[in-house]
């Protein structure tokens, strides 16, 4: 294996957080390999970390002042063994090849935990959200669907949202589709109700991620009520976090966004979430204005040069990072150990470093890594999907119901895995060789391609 390791490394010098991704789960299937050599023999190792296909295209459009402009955009189709490639788009200025191979990587293994029949790719563009008027995003949206609607489709590719890519980014790429295309077809996930979406995809990820952490729990026979809880980020994964948190009477201490963090010891409740849920979806404004409308709360600017975030050196019991890849380094961790949390979830995609992942280990801390506890995201789009290819919408309670069964199927799966593999208890382990063995059994069936 770690020949393979090297040679991704030599062959992509550059790309660290996908290397990162491989490590990872490579860490974890060794035990695998080693009851499996037609593994070894069939590559299956060598075909994994390459993707099928990726596309990479000019992005050009117009700003309002007439200026034209150019971003680079991506498609990386990773594999397809159990289903059409499916995964997020994310617009943001840190994009880059690395970081959609990575996520792409991630989500062979998540989606294929949902029990779904759903292959893994990502996409997105070094483009940023942040600061452009609805017109400038409409119109980078249109250019984007314009090279990439000839790359997916219901069968091939079903591309949902992502970091930078909600509801209205969501609306104008499937117009576009839909225009060249001439045809209404279920082809993005995440749309609005009235043309297609279904309920409680935009709650999904973050929903799931509170049903697996109490599942966690459960386990021990505790519970989420009562807990103080540590939320980062404060877009979609996080605000659905916070919401079914608080109705399972958990108390949310922090939130934050790309300018730092806001600490509230009063916690967050209902009317502090709708309140974030304005300043972040529709006036698309700063964290910090939290401190503003509710004075007894603090704000932490973002230090880039600090060796941790401040946000989790706050006491509590349960942590839920929700912002972005690699936000929990080794230090982070040991801040969190040392501060009483006994569980992280993962909202975010490897939200922790290898680092830390070794510390929450050592800690005998409750750990489930992003690929397990916010599938049911993806989950709900393929629910989406379902519903699209029936022309039939799902009532709320049903698509609910149907994502708390999946995400405890998750976490069962997780847990029969690691304890046949011989570490019990581990989610991490559990997560890599349940969605490992998935997705390599359908690529042996299907021969050398
Ligand atoms: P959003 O764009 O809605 O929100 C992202 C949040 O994270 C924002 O608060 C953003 O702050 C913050 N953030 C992003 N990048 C950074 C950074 N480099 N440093 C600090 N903060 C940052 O995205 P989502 O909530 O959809 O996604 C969050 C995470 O969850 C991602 O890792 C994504 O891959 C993962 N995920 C999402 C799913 C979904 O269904 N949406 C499903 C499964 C996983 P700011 O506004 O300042 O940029």
């Amino acid at each position: 294996m770690s020949d393979i390791l090297r040679t991704v490394t030599a062959r992509d010098p550059g790309e660290k957080e996908f290397q990162q991704a491989v490590r990872g789960v490579f860490d974890s299937v060794k035990p695998v390999l080693d009851r499996h050599p037609e593994y070894r023999r069939n590559a299956i190792l060598e075909r994994l970390v390459e993707p099928e296909r990726i596309i990479t295209f000019r992005v050009p459009w117009m700003d309002d002042h007439g200026q034209a402009r150019v971003n680079r955009g991506y498609q990386v189709e990773m594999n397809s063994a159990i289903g059409p490639y499916k995964g997020g788009l994310r617009f943001h200025a840190s994009v880059n090849l690395s970081i959609l191979k990575f996520l792409a990587f991630e989500q062979v293994f998540k989606n294929a935990l949902t029990t779904l029949n759903l292959g893994a790719g990502q996409g997105g563009a070094d483009f940023d959200p942040k600061g452009k008027s609805d017109d400038e995003v409409m119109r980078f949206c249109q250019s984007f669907a314009a090279e990439l609607f000839r790359h997916i489709g219901p069968y091939t590719d079903v591309p949902e949202g992502d970091i930078g890519v909600g509801a209205r980014e969501i609306g104008y790429l499937f117009g576009m589709y839909k225009r060249l295309r001439n045809e209404f077809t279920g082809v993005f996930t995440g749309k609005s109700l009235n043309w297609g979406g279904s309920l409680v995809r935009r709650e999904a990820a973050g929903y799931g991620l509170v049903y697996f952490a109490a599942e966690m729990l459960a386990a021990r026979s505790q519970s989420l009520s009562g807990k103080v809880c540590l939320v980062s980020g404060s877009g979609n994964v996080a605000q659905h976090t916070v919401e079914k948190l608080i109705e399972m009477g958990a108390k949310v201490v922090t939130l934050s966004d790309s300018s730092g963090c806001i600490i509230d010891e009063e916690g967050i409740d209902r009317g502090k979430l709708d309140f974030v849920k304005r300043l972040k979806n529709i006036r698309r404004a700063r964290i910090g204005e939290y401190v503003d409308k509710y004075s007894q709360a603090v704000f932490v600017e973002r230090d880039a040069a600090l060796d941790h975030h401040p946000l989790w050196k706050v006491k509590a019991d349960c942590a839920f990072p929700c912002a972005t890849e690699n936000e929990i380094n080794g230090q982070d961790a040991r801040s969190l150990a040392a501060g009483g949390v006994k569980l992280v979830a993962e909202g975010a995609d490897m939200a922790s470093t290898l680092e830390a992942a070794a510390v929450f280990q050592e800690a005998d801390l409750l750990y489930a890594p992003g690929k397990a506890a916010n599938a049911g995201g993806v989950a709900v789009s393929g629910l989406e999907m379902a519903q699209n290819s029936s022309r039939l919408n799902w009532s709320r309670e049903e698509v609910d119901s149907r994502l708390k069964l999946i995400m405890k199927g998750i976490h069962r799966t997780c847990l029969e895995a690691a304890e046949e593999y011989g570490q019990p208890g581990s989610y991490l382990m559990g997560a890599n060789i349940a969605g490992f063995l998935k997705v390599v059994n359908a690529m042996q069936d299907q021969g050398l391609v």
